[in-house]
């Protein structure tokens, strides 16, 4: 059986560096070293200095294309970084095209930083491959994609997207962020780069800020390591071993939320004091038949609105085992209030637009006992006065 035959579970656990060469030790060395002794003025050896390439980096860099299945992977010191960095593939004069239920720090970097270095956007409901093409100009270079969106759980068609991409000779990027290559390899639907923060579920414990890009062939690997070198938000030593530390576990804790997360989907869908559940695993869910083609995996990711911000504050004021903060995809669950968190850098205006309103939360499911979570849940919406139903968008 050669590498390429283990299954993902099994190639998390089993890569290039499960073993140390020099000491056999069994979890990557934390190199903490900001340069490299050089044997030889005439020879030097593989490594100069930190920010160009580190053991432990080059570890996590290693592990993630090869999960992701890419020619390189990057680490960052946070998933903004790697995206921000991507976005310098770009030059002035240049159009890219982004999902509109973008992550919000996303928005704030094309909507307030690219356009001051004269790149244009055009934001777009990528669920609608018409309106995409239709928003296709000479000058697009990028199109970017979430998929499933946040915090809305939109999904789009990746290979859609990736023809009309390549029948205009754009590139595709997208942020994988909310499935992990556990569930999804957007490489493999022939986008060009994957991005993630590492900082949800790859590192997955809610102890470490981090970022990961991965290209799909060398070239494009090369240009983006050039820029990761000169740009420099590179991902320190301890925290690249803090995510490659959550990876071994990646497979089981998806596994585990994904499936309390559909459980917890189904109850919420059939509560009469919520208006509507977010959640790609649903079958009713507009995107269900392309998740089950292009993933393996709805997530633990789901969203839900009750009936107004009142309603929001009541349920806060009760439950008892989510933590309420903003992230995502820790071992622990997560409620978050995107209008006042992920989504904050958004105008109202284009939040409501979005359908970010004042009644919706993002519940990330953890590893708690899911009867335990409905329980807690349930509680807390008894609190909640009776609402009527009838504008319930199921
Ligand atoms: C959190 C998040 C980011 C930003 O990552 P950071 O590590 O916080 O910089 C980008 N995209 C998505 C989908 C996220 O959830």
């Amino acid at each position: 059986m050669s590498n390429q035959d283990w299954s993902f579970q099994t190639k998390l656990l089993h890569n290039d560096t499960k073993v140390d060469k020099e000491t056999g030790a069994v979890s990557v060395p934390i190199h903490h070293t900001s340069t490299f002794h050089q044997f030889d003025l005439d020879e030097f050896g593989k490594y100069d200095y930190a920010r160009s390439g580190n053991p432990t980096r080059e570890a996590l860099e290693q592990a993630i294309a090869e999960l992701e299945g890419g020619a390189r992977g990057m680490a960052f010191s946070s998933g903004m970084a790697a995206i921000s960095t991507a976005f310098l593939l770009l030059s002035q004069g240049d159009h890219v095209l982004v999902t509109e239920d973008v992550y919000g720090g996303t928005f704030r970097m094309v909507t307030d930083v690219l356009s001051r270095f004269g790149i244009e956007h055009t934001f777009v409901d990528m669920t609608d491959l018409h309106k995409v093409a239709s928003e296709i100009r000479p000058n697009t270079k990028v199109i970017y994609m979430e998929t499933p969106s946040n915090p809305l759980l939109k999904v789009t068609d990746i290979r859609g997207i990736v023809n009309l991409a390549k029948a205009n000779g754009c590139l595709t990027f997208l942020d994988n962020t909310f499935l992990t290559p556990e569930l999804q390899r957007p490489l493999e639907l022939g986008v060009d780069v994957v991005l993630h923060s590492a900082t949800k579920f790859l590192a997955g414990h809610s102890d470490v800020l981090a970022g990961l890009a991965v290209a799909k062939d060398a070239e494009l690997g090369d240009r983006l390591y050039k820029l990761q070198n000169a740009f420099g938000a590179v991902l320190g030593a301890q925290d690249c071993w803090l995510v490659l530390r959550g990876l071994k576990t990646l497979h089981v804790r998806l596994k585990q939320s994904s499936s309390s997360a559909l459980k917890i989907a189904e109850y919420l869908s059939r509560h009469p004091k919520v208006e509507t559940v977010y959640y790609p695993g649903l079958s009713y869910h507009p995107g269900y038949e392309t998740q089950q083609y292009q993933a393996d995996g709805a997530g633990a990711v789901l969203s839900f609105k009750l009936a107004d911000r009142d309603a929001v504050k009541i349920l806060l004021q009760n439950v008892k085992l989510p933590v309420f903060a903003v992230s995502l995809g820790g071992v622990e669950s997560i409620l978050s209030y995107p209008a006042k968190m992920s989504h904050a850098a958004m105008p109202q205006e284009e939040r409501e637009k979005r359908g970010i309103s004042d009644g919706l939360l993002r519940f990330s499911v953890g590893l708690e006992n899911v009867d335990d979570l409905i329980k807690d849940l349930d509680d807390a919406l008894e609190k909640l006065p009776i609402i009527k139903k009838e504008e319930s968008v199921r």
